[in-house]
């Protein structure tokens, strides 16, 4: 068996590490070539001497320049790098074949956009990639040539529910439906989301996530983009996209065809199992996952999300209805307003009043170049950033 090199975006976060995780059962199979992180230098420090990189990047020089030191002090046969340019080097690297994109935000879409035209198997967790770049970044999937994979465990539930060939998705497929837990708040008084703290929002029933997504399962904004990434990643239009909440994150989502039959993806919560199908497709590898055990399971339960209690849900749709470039406002909107209420004490219920009004006063006229979407992920941050000044110094 031919070893497969890989690079990890993000790789001392919650994704990244259980990428390594998955990597590390399976030593024979595959080799790291890069690891990449923002400012954890400690963490990657242990990752550098676990798994042996050649390139080990740091987004942040301050960080970059302590774990150098590190790495020299040490001995190891590590080269570090550090900044955005270090990123796209290491993701389109002749000597790479496979991405795992898993840096939180749209600070992800560079590399990620680097690994797709350079033609490589890109593995993809990083949805604000997706949901930014757009149409844009699918097309720079098919230029290159390579494939791209979803991570999310959603997006991988549909991908292997959907026939093999791409070609007979658009006359086969009726819908997709897209199973969301609700997250922590799911029975509470939408009255009382006010007072929600940066703690509660982040303890998720079901899944163990890095902070940003943990906060946008408790809006769910995170099922807002994740809409948007599923109308790119299988061309369906929005409305052949539903959500329903599946409080037991038993089924991960379901392809309704137009016979009305319905084919759906199955497993215990686990990151792992998505990421071992994407390292290993179309082969099947162990993922350290445990298994379903059917007999324990008491019940799956469906329900609708309740508009009122999840508002961002609604805002997925309406950024598809706007302008080209309407989902990268969102996005940015969404990113700054998670960070005030987390890092800020902005209340939770703000996190809506700023995308929403951030949405309002952005009308983008890009015709979906990189540089454009860029600009205007800056803008709308911009504008976002006075949307929460109202509320936090
Ligand atoms: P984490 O916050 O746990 O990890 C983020 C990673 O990105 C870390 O390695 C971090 O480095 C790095 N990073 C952060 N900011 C930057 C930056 N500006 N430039 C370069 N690198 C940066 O996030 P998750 O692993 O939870 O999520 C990663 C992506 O995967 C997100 O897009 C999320 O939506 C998606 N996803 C996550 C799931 C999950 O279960 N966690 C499930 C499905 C999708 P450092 O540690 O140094 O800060």
């Amino acid at each position: 068996m031919n070893t497969i090199t890989l690079t990890v975006l993000g790789s001392t976060g919650s994704i990244g590490s259980n990428t390594l995780d998955v990597v590390s059962r399976h030593p024979e199979r595959f080799r790291i070539f890069a690891l990449t992180a923002s400012s954890q230098v400690e963490a990657m420090l242990d990752q550098c001497r676990a798994f042996a990189p050649r390139y080990a990047v740091m987004s942040r020089p301050d960080a970059a320049q302590a774990l150098a030191q590190r790495v020299k002090a040490e001995g190891l046969a590590v080269e570090v790098l550090a900044g955005e340019e270090a990123l796209c080097e290491v993701s389109a690297h002749a000597d790479v074949q496979v991405v795992m994109a898993a840096i939180v935000g749209a600070a992800g879409l560079a590399p990620s956009l680097a690994a797709a035209r350079a033609g490589k198997r890109l593995l993809l967790a990083n949805k604000e990639a997706i949901v930014v770049g757009g149409s844009m970044f699918m097309q720079a999937v098919r230029e290159g040539g390579g494939v791209l994979l979803p991570i999310d465990s959603e997006h991988s539930a549909v991908f292997q529910s959907l026939p093999e060939d791409p070609s007979t998705w658009s006359h086969r497929v009726n819908k997709i439906i897209l199973t969301a837990s609700g997250g922590p708040f799911r029975t509470r008084d939408p009255k009382t989301l006010s007072q929600v703290t940066p703690q509660e929002a982040c303890a998720h029933p079901n899944w163990s996530m890095g902070r940003k997504i943990s906060v946008d399962s408790a809006t769910m904004m995170n099922k807002a983009l994740e809409v948007i990434e599923a109308h790119h990643l299988f061309a369906l239009a929005p409305e052949q996209i539903e959500v329903v909440i599946h409080p037991q994150s038993v089924i991960h989502s379901m392809v309704e065809f137009r016979d009305r039959s319905v084919v759906a993806q199955l497993g215990t919560p686990d990151m792992r199992v998505p990421i071992a199908y994407g390292l290993s497709w179309p082969e099947r590898i162990e993922s350290g996952a445990q298994g379903l055990d059917f007999p324990t399971l008491k019940a799956l339960t469906f329900e609708s999300p309740n508009p009122e209690r999840f508002p961002g849900l609604g805002l997925a749709w309406q950024a598809l209805a706007g302008p080209l470039g309407t989902t990268a406002v969102l996005n940015a909107a969404n990113e700054v307003a998670v960070a005030a209420f987390l890092d800020r004490g902005m209340r939770f219920d703000r996190i809506h009043a700023v995308n929403e009004q951030t949405l309002a006063a952005v009308l983008p006229k890009v015709t979906g170049g990189v540089d454009e979407l860029m600009a205007l992920d800056a803008d709308a941050r911009r504008v976002a950033e006075s949307c929460v000044s109202q509320w936090v110094r």
